[in-house]
């Protein structure tokens, strides 16, 4: 389930709450009991992050031939 923050106008808290997509622009309360909040841009992504580069290290091919292990 995707997590939204919020923001509470009368207190200036920031808050977060795990709510399906559809209720995102539903009013949401501050944990203070506040309901003057604004839905602030999330930055959790909730998908397509950048893909990592392919892990190199620990030799390539197999085969220790070539770095004079094997006599
Ligand atoms: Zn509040």
């Amino acid at each position: 389930m995707p997590r939204y923050e919020y923001r509470c106008r009368t207190c200036g808290d920031t808050f977060e709450l795990s709510r399906p997509m559809a209720e995102s622009a539903a009013p949401a309360t501050c944990p203070e009991g506040h309901d003057d909040t604004v839905k602030l841009l999330s930055a959790v992504a909730v998908g397509g992050s950048s893909a990592a580069p392919a892990p190199s290290g620990g030799g390539g091919g197999g085969g220790c031939c070539g770095g004079g292990c094997c006599g």
